[in-house]
């Protein structure tokens, strides 16, 4: 049985995925979780979600990328989203990697290219996430985040955070003071136990007490998972405390616990998806198949359909 740790090191194995692309697997592998290729494919999704009473994100996918001419090419095709998002009438904001923007490269640059992005999509009306990646970036990606919200209003960007870091209660308490809109994640990277709870219970235990602060700190937050513990806790939190199903919302990613997010819907509560698409899913792919191994057989059984 392959383990997470030996399938987030294949999701850095790019030669695996050209196997995958030459093969013309891509369609048949990803489907379950990516919405396709381009930005058209992505809003069909996102339609879709929208019509099943979900709201949405988009997540162009590219991560680490090495070159500045490729961090420009990441800056239009976000402007691009969000025009799309515009001229289409969906209901969708956008979410970002800092190290699309060449935050391995130079954070300077990142800030700059990320900059013009938020500039856009506030002139829109609209809401862009910088997402959280592997703790080598966090205080980096932090430090861009709140050069952006000392230019740019609440409602304008927002965070990620991880609850598997230890860091991570702390860095809430200083970032609500800004005040910032968080989303709350488990944390997807393999990160050492010099940094982050190497058990379930204690990434469990942190992230119900982050959601409670959260919640408790009367902004407007994203509480992104798909574990129907953490689900509870935050809806039994939210009834003992008196915080309307209106003061926050859950999200979760495409493909995964569809059930379960329209249920949320139906119940009355803000339902946020995540939509990635683009050529470089790779990457992102392996980290879903990580976190529930029994999913590589059910990518497995699609190719024989
Ligand atoms: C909207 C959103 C944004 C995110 N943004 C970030 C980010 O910025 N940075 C980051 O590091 N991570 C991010 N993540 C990923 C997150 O950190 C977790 O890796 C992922 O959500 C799995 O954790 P979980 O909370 O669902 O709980 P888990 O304990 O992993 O899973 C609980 C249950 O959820 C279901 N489940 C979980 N994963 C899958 C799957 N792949 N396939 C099928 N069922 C599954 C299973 O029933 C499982 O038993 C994001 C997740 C979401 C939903």
């Amino acid at each position: 049985m392959l383990t997470r740790s030996a399938l987030i090191y294949l999701s850095r194995q790019e030669g695996l995925k050209e196997f995958a692309a030459k093969f013309g697997l891509f369609k048949k592998l990803t489907t379950r979780f990516i919405a396709g290729e381009t930005i058209d494919e992505a809003v069909a999704a996102i339609r879709d979600l929208n019509a099943r009473g979900c709201t949405s994100t988009f997540d162009h996918l590219n991560e680490s990328v090495g070159s500045i001419a490729e961090t420009e090419a990441e800056v239009r095709e976000y402007l691009d989203v969000l025009a799309h998002i515009d001229e289409t009438g969906i209901d969708s904001n956008v979410s970002i990697k800092l190290t699309q923007f060449g935050l391995e490269i130079d954070p300077d640059l990142t800030y700059h290219n990320v900059r013009r992005i938020v500039e856009d999509a506030t002139r829109r009306g609209n809401f862009v996430r910088v997402d959280m990646e592997g703790s080598n970036v966090t205080q980096a990606t932090i430090d861009v985040f709140k050069r952006l919200r000392a230019e740019f209003g609440l409602n304008d960007v927002g965070i990620a955070v991880q609850s598997y870091l230890y860091r991570t209660m702390d860095d809430v308490r200083d970032l609500l003071k800004i005040p910032a809109r968080i989303r709350l994640c488990k944390g997807a990277y393999n990160e050492p136990p010099e940094v982050a709870y190497p058990d379930k219970k204690g990434v469990d235990d942190n992230y119900v007490g982050v959601m409670q602060v959260l919640l408790a700190s009367g902004g407007y937050h994203g509480i992104a998972t798909h574990d129907p513990k953490m689900i509870d806790a935050t809806i039994a939190f939210a009834q003992r405390e008196g915080i309307g199903k209106e003061a926050f919302e859950f999200q979760m990613l495409y493909g995964i616990r569809r059930d379960l997010q329209e249920q949320l819907a139906r119940d009355g509560y803000r339902m946020r998806v995540y939509v990635p698409y683009g050529k470089h899913w790779y990457p992102y792919f392996m980290r879903r198949l990580a976190e529930r191994p029994a999913n590589i057989w059910f990518v497995l059984k699609n190719l024989w359909k």
